[in-house]
């Protein structure tokens, strides 16, 4: 997935408000995680990495019990100005549906070399400082043909939590406070 092409060519930016994305250098290590109403409902795990957003799909979202191993599709590279995005994407356009951001906030690569060597790798564990996730959380590729499949699993720390659902509890957008169905069109 060579930097923005697949996430340009997904996208018509004279009917989308989203990003067409520079790839510029600047403040690393941001994470972002976006909850998606597309036509089926998702969250959007993304790690700022080599100048853009490193990108999964996450249908249940994350969970913060180490025993829960939620699926992560992994997507186009999406650029970094995306962190900031939340609005609707018009009917007809790829990922049509409304977005929010879920969570933000930075992270830190556990272990050795980059996080882009790890998750060419196929592992990598990161430590998340959001506003909800936090703490080590790890993503392990299972497999790479038709698209990647991977892994998210909390790691068993003191930001485990196997009592409450994160995403039941905190529905809200940390940028605006506002829930998913509480922005229309615009
Ligand atoms: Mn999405």
């Amino acid at each position: 997935m060579p930097g923005l092409d697949e996430y340009r060519r997904k996208r018509d930016f004279r009917r989308t408000g989203e990003p067409r994305g520079r790839r510029t250098r600047g403040k690393a290590n941001r994470f972002v995680v976006h909850k998606h109403g597309a036509r089926s409902l998702h969250y959007d795990l993304r790690l700022e990495c080599d100048g853009v957003l490193k990108s999964w799909a996450v249908p249940k979202g994350p969970s913060t019990d180490p025993g829960d191993k939620r699926l992560a599709r992994r997507t186009e590279d999406h650029p970094r100005e995306y962190a900031e995005f939340e609005g609707t994407i018009p009917e007809g356009e790829y990922g049509a549906g409304t977005v929010i951001v879920w969570d933000a906030g930075t992270y830190r690569h556990l272990g050795e070399g980059t996080l882009a060597e790890a998750l060419d790798a196929g592992h990598a564990s990161v430590w998340l400082s959001g506003k909800k996730m936090r703490g080590g959380w790890s993503l392990t590729r299972m497999r790479r043909r038709g698209g990647e499949s991977w892994l998210l699993v909390k790691q068993d720390d003191d930001h485990a939590d196997r009592k409450h659902s994160l995403v039941d509890a905190r529905p809200e957008s940390v940028k605006t406070h506002r829930a998913l169905d509480e922005i229309d069109g615009g």
